[in-house]
């Protein structure tokens, strides 16, 4: 089990959906440096400026005691899915600003997958394609509707129990920014698997260098970002092959399946981590159309914008975002823009 769970966390490592391109320019500032694994996943701190050392060291603690809280097999999610009450204050806040994202987007973002991330095996590595009967037993047992934490108080119904893996690594993006915010951080880069906080800008009017990476290797696009987090969800980050057919981890919860609907990745930028994490994944499963119908909706009054990567090569990007473009990849030209 351990060892699947290693195993899993090096080929995350290996498989970050979107990289730097930017080197820290060298300065007399206070810096300040880790990689660590934390929530499945390789993490990368690089902070300059201020109290630099602490806030790494207050950065490292709080993405621990977060991947203790935040994880399914935790001590907190396992005691909800064997039909505990839990009392926890932050966990209700966060599982209710989730369920907001459940509403908004039809239920395509719903952390009570859970049964059916296990059954595929994406959680102990023993990846399985489950017949279609068992998948519509486990549909019984999954619905963001049945979840409504009151005040602290969270429980679940039998049978129940949750996933934060579309959301944890965004509400750390959130909390480390607070961090860096607080020890007067100047500039900074954070990459926590396919997630990447921005903190500041490179230089005076430089943006950080993001790269989206391409299925293939290398990359689709690049972009030229500050002060933002930009947050990957792909079919290409997590998956397994059985007879010839690919199978990857981010669910329809609609099928208990994976989502296939032509896209390859869905790229979301904003200054909240949370909202471009949960709508990754959600407008994965939601498919080209939806998740423009999506932004175009929400994406002013919320703050965000999005890129589609397409399986016929196109890229498909919000209005708002094509100023950031600074390049694209090998196959990549065709950009369609979404207004
Ligand atoms: P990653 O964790 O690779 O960055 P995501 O943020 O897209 O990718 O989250 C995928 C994870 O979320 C899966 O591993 C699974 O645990 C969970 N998940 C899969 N499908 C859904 C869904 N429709 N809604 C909420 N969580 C999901
Ligand atoms: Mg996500």
């Amino acid at each position: 089990m351990k060892k699947a769970r290693l195993v899993k966390k090096t080929l995350s490592a290996f498989l970050l959906s979107l990289f730097l391109l930017s080197l820290f320019p060298g300065c007399g500032e206070e810096k300040a440096e880790a990689t660590l694994f934390v929530m499945d996943t390789a993490s990368t701190l690089r902070l300059e400026g201020g109290k630099a050392e602490e806030a790494l060291s207050r950065m490292k603690e709080e993405l621990t005691r977060l991947d203790a809280l935040l994880d399914a097999e935790g001590e907190v999610l396992s005691s909800l899915g064997r039909g505990e009450e839990v009392r926890n204050g932050e966990l209700a806040a966060l599982l209710r600003e989730t369920l907001r994202f459940s509403r908004e987007t039809g239920g395509a973002l719903d952390v009570t997958v859970n049964p059916a991330v296990e059954a595929w095996g994406f959680r102990s590595g023993n990846y399985r394609v489950p017949s279609s009967g068992e998948l519509s037993a486990l549909k019984e047992y999954v619905g963001w509707e049945k979840l409504s934490p009151e005040g602290d108080l969270i429980s679940l119904p039998g049978g129940f129990s949750l996933t934060l893996g579309a959301v944890a690594k965004g509400y750390a993006g959130d909390r480390l920014r607070a961090i860096a915010g607080e020890c007067g951080v100047k500039r900074g880069v954070l990459s926590l698997g396919g997630n990447v906080v921005l903190i500041g800008e490179k230089q005076t009017n430089t943006g950080w260098s993001v790269a989206v990476r391409a299925p293939e290797g290398g990359y689709a696009l690049t972009l030229s970002l500050s002060d933002a987090m930009a947050v990957t969800s792909g079919s290409y980050e997590r998956y397994f092959e059985k007879d010839g057919k690919r199978y990857h981890h981010i669910l329809d919860p609609q099928t208990l399946s994976p989502a296939e609907n032509g896209l390859l990745s869905v790229t979301v930028v904003s200054k909240n981590g949370l909202l471009a994490d949960a709508l990754s994944t959600a407008l994965f499963v939601m498919g080209p159309e939806k998740a423009a119908e999506h932004w175009r909706t929400y994406g002013e009054s919320e703050g965000f914008e999005i890129l589609l990567l397409t399986g016929d090569h196109r890229i498909l990007a919000s209005k708002g975002i094509v100023p950031h473009i600074t390049g694209f990849g090998e196959g990549y030209g065709e950009l369609v823009i979404i207004e």
